[in-house]
Parts: C-alpha cells; sequence; structure tokens
C-alpha cells in the first residue's frame, strides 16, 4: 500500500494581516518526515512510475512526499531535508508560471487575501453577482475547506467553484494589479527554470496542468489542453519525459473520472487527486489518493 503526504506552502513564518496562507515550518517538515518514517519506507517517484503494483500491493506501508503548486521555498527549504534524509519526493508545478510568465490565479487569491479581509473581497465579488448560497452547498463548502472558517470557506467556494474561471481571473487579476508587480511575484514565489531542470534530472518532476484550474468543471477541449500543454512545455524545457501529475484542488468536482481518462490518453501514467486515503492494488493509478500533510502523523489536525 502506499501513503502519500502532500505540502503547499514552507516557510519559517506565517504571518500576514489576513491569515490566508498556510503551511509548514522546515522544523515541522523535518519533524513529520521523521515520523512518518517509523511507519514505513518511502519509495522513489520512478519506483512508482516502473512498477505502480509493486508499490501499491504489499501490506507494508510505503511512504511518498509531494508538492504541489512549484513554489521556491519548496526548493529552498523543503529540498536540503528532504537530501539529508536521503527522500525523494515529487514537485508538480504549473506552466503558466514559466510558459506565460503569469501568476496563477489561485495564488494571487492567496496574496491578496493576505492584505485584504474576506468579508472586504466578498463585496467586491459581489459588486459583479449576488451569489445566493444553497444550504447544500454551504455544506460542500465546510466539507471542502475544513481548516477555514466560515467566512473564508464561502469566499473560497465562491471563487473556486461559483464562479467560471474567467470570471474569476478578470474580476482578481484586476484586483491583483493595483496591489502587486507580477514579474515580482513570479519571481520569489516560484521556482526558477533552473530548479525544474534540476528536479526534472532527478525525476522529482511533475505537472500541475498549465493554469490550475478545476479540470472537471472545463470542457473537454479545454481539460486536454491543460494536460497536454504542460506536459509538452515541461517536456521540451527540462528534456525529459513528465509522465506523474497532480489534478489542481483534487477534489472529486476536479478529478472525475473523465478527467482522468483525458490524462490517460495525453500519456500520463500517473495522477494523484486530494481524495484523503491510504492507496492498495484497487486504485486506478491516474486517481490516486493523497492525504494533507496535516492529516497525518505529526500533522495539526492528527488524532
Ligand atoms: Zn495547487
Amino acid at each position: 500500500m502506499l501513503t502519500v503526504s502532500n505540502y503547499h506552502y514552507i516557510r519559517n513564518s506565517f504571518t500576514a494581516k489576513y491569515q490566508s496562507i498556510f503551511g509548514v515550518t522546515p522544523h515541522e517538515f523535518k519533524k513529520q518526515l521523521q515520523l512518518l518514517k517509523n511507519q514505513g519506507m518511502f519509495i522513489r517517484p520512478v519506483d512508482l512510475l516502473n512498477d505502480a503494483d509493486e508499490v501499491l500491493s504489499p501490506k507494508e506501508n510505503n511512504l511518498l512526499v509531494t508538492f504541489d503548486d512549484g513554489l521556491k521555498e519548496q526548493f529552498d527549504f523543503a529540498l536540503p531535508i528532504l537530501d539529508e534524509l536521503n527522500i525523494q519526493a515529487l514537485f508538480f508545478v504549473n506552466s503558466i508560471n514559466f510558459e506565460n510568465k503569469k501568476v496563477s490565479t489561485v495564488h494571487k487569491t492567496h496574496l491578496l487575501r493576505s492584505i485584504i479581509s474576506s468579508s472586504e473581497l466578498r463585496m467586491k465579488l459581489s459588486e459583479i453577482d449576488n451569489f445566493d448560497f444553497l444550504e447544500d452547498e454551504m455544506q460542500r463548502a465546510r466539507a471542502i475547506y475544513i481548516y477555514d472558517d466560515e467566512d473564508n470557506a464561502t469566499l473560497k467556494y465562491i471563487l473556486n467553484f461559483k464562479l467560471n474561471y474567467k470570471e474569476q481571473e478578470f474580476i482578481i487579476e484586476d484586483l491583483f494589479k493595483k496591489y502587486f508587480n507580477e514579474l515580482e511575484v513570479l519571481e520569489t514565489l516560484y521556482l526558477s527554470e533552473q530548479n525544474l531542470k534540476y528536479l526534472a534530472a532527478k525525476e522529482c518532476l511533475g505537472s500541475h496542468t498549465h493554469s490550475h484550474y478545476p479540470l472537471g468543471l472545463l470542457n473537454s477541449d479545454d481539460i486536454k489542453f491543460e494536460l497536454a500543454n504542460s506536459k509538452s512545455y515541461l517536456e521540451n524545457l527540462t528534456d525529459s519525459k513528465i509522465d506523474i501529475l497532480s489534478y489542481p484542488y483534487g477534489t472529486s468536482e476536479a478529478c472525475t473520472k473523465q478527467v482522468a481518462d483525458i490524462a490517460k490518453d495525453e500519456g500520463y501514467k500517473i495522477g494523484f487527486t486530494t481524495t484523503r486515503g491510504i492507496n492498495t492494488l484497487a486504485e486506478n493509478h491516474l486517481l490516486l489518493n493523497r492525504f494533507d500533510c496535516n492529516d497525518l502523523i505529526g500533522g495539526k489536525n492528527y488524532k
């Protein structure tokens, strides 16, 4: 069986006017890896690619660490710790940050929310639409964003699921320009092309699609583009094969069976969702489960 622990932000402190960026410190990261190491054996990404069944079938616990979003801090803070413990991890990146020199809308939103309150941002959104919230949507928002209070969960749900991505992009882009310099953020927030080549050479690079959209909500042509473009762009840039991906958001809405089938058609061999769970032989290789690091031993929500 295989247990996967997924990470996003890793930095020494998480302080902002409004708390919108969550993650682990390098110290917490190292401690968790040491705890996990007592529970099983870390595999290399290439082991999964070469023979997934051999990783999934044993009763013993195999472990894998993954990082989403291609953040520079993952390279700067996590990689030295991984090297020290002799662990190889997978880093999933969005090609839009490199090919189009654009900050992903999801990160623009995180940054805006660190300086603007949730209620203020919701007000800006309601100038565009009046977002009626049905009870089942409210429940869904709570279920997805279990680490957020109700204000934040509602806001995130509107942004990620109620607005279509064009609307969301339009609103956020406009706001973002008022407060941030996009090129500056690109350079400080994301891995460099050099970093990508380094990770690819170690067989530790994967795709997180092109633009970080919830694929399941797109039409099939757009899904295909998101998967194919990021694969070929990263392959050309790094002169390597990109056969593993993680789906942005990773929820059941974002990675449907149709999405997984298209990913397979496009040549991906392994795909990761954010459905919590251990993987066994029964799993679709294009829809493997992952735990948020908070849910595993040493994590903030581990009981
Ligand atoms: Zn992501």
